[in-house]
């Protein structure tokens, strides 16, 4: 069982709606990135204007669609909800544009993944609040401006180094969203478990925080798992018990980190000698796109010590041989 993957099912869906923040207050966490938006908002409420186009970039499950939520919410605005992948004909685009009324938000998730044409329809949408739309075809084609009303673009990507310079350049605030802490994700746990109605303890709060990858999105789906054991197997709440005992057996590393996670250490580890590999040697070793390693996995495992970034290509620390009770070995001559 796989707590972050994609495959959740309806109820889990509605779960994770209900758990998601509904304006500033309620966010946790990424203060600077919030302190901004919170003046940018205001601002633009002020004027009467619509937002500058947003981008939110960093790893997954960090609050990138529920910022976007947040902001619509403080603008008092409606948001329409797209990704990069499902746009894929300049139709689609347009049909969307122009069913926006002034200052709505229009959130495009996975950006990166536009199509060079729809993304080419975007950019005057941006600009200029315009599009231009081919009616008909042959002799009689011909192209029809539009006029949009002033809108926000919120746009998302796990990925920033594959989003194209022009599409960058379009944005006129763009937020890099970082892990949690513990600490923070501890609060998140606690707000999640009283929303559902489970009585958690401290103790079990800060341990499932503690494994939950510095992802507020990992920490509620485990809390979700835990509740269940502690309806099945226990008394309804989650005690310090019942949270290590359901963590164990879905077994959930005591840091949080995922299959690839341990997969890059172990190839470090095992095939180059704990390093230092190039990257791109590495995505290879691992089946891993050299962008993914970069963007979603390397952030983390630096930032809980366990790689380091050296200019003759990535180190594993002696943590990483710890965690994965390797003995690190004497470095072989050849
Ligand atoms: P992303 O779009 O970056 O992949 P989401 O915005 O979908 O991430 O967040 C995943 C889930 O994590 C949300 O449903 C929400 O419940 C929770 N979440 C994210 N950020 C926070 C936060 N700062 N405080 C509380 N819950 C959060």
């Amino acid at each position: 069982l796989d707590p972050t993957n994609e495959g959740y099912s309806r109820e889990e869906v509605d779960i994770e709606k209900a758990l998601r923040p509904l304006s500033f207050e309620d966010f946790a966490g990424q203060d600077q990135v919030l302190e901004n938006l919170k003046v940018f908002v205001q601002a633009a409420n002020l004027r009467g204007e619509a937002l500058d186009h947003t981008l939110f970039h960093g790893p997954p499950g960090l609050g990138k669609t529920t910022l976007a939520n947040i902001l619509a919410n403080e603008l008092g605005v409606n948001i329409k909800i797209t990704s990069g992948p499902v746009l894929d004909k300049p139709g689609d685009l347009a049909g969307l544009l122009t069913n926006l009324d002034e200052r709505d938000v229009l959130f495009i998730d996975e950006i990166h993944r536009l199509s060079p044409i729809v993304e080419e329809y975007l950019y005057s949408a941006m600009e200029d609040y315009r599009i231009d739309i081919m009616i008909e075809t042959g002799p009689n084609a011909r192209t029809v401006q539009i006029d949009l009303a002033p809108f926000t673009l919120v746009g998302a990507t796990t990925r920033s180094g594959l989003l194209t310079a022009p599409m960058r350049a379009r944005f006129g605030i763009s937020s890099r969203l970082q892990y949690y802490t513990t600490e923070l994700l501890t609060t998140i746990v606690q707000r999640s478990s009283s929303i559902l109605g489970v009585p958690i303890s401290m103790e079990a709060a800060i341990e499932i925080a503690g494994r939950s990858r510095g992802t507020p999105r990992i920490a509620n789906a485990l809390l979700r798992r835990v509740r269940d054991f502690a309806q099945i197997k226990g008394n309804g709440s989650i005690d310090i018990k019942i949270a290590k005992y359901s963590l164990e057996a879905l077994h959930v590393d005591a840091h949080g980190l995922d299959e690839m996670d341990n997969k890059i250490l172990a190839t470090i580890i095992d095939k180059f000698k704990g390093g230092p590999v190039g990257l791109t040697t590495l995505a290879t070793a691992v089946s891993e796109s050299a962008e993914t390693i970069e963007e979603v996995y390397e952030p983390f495992l630096i930032q809980q010590g366990f790689i380091m970034r050296t200019p003759r290509g990535r180190e594993v620390t002696e943590d990483a041989y710890k965690h994965l009770g390797r003995v690190k070995g004497p470095v072989q001559g050849g």
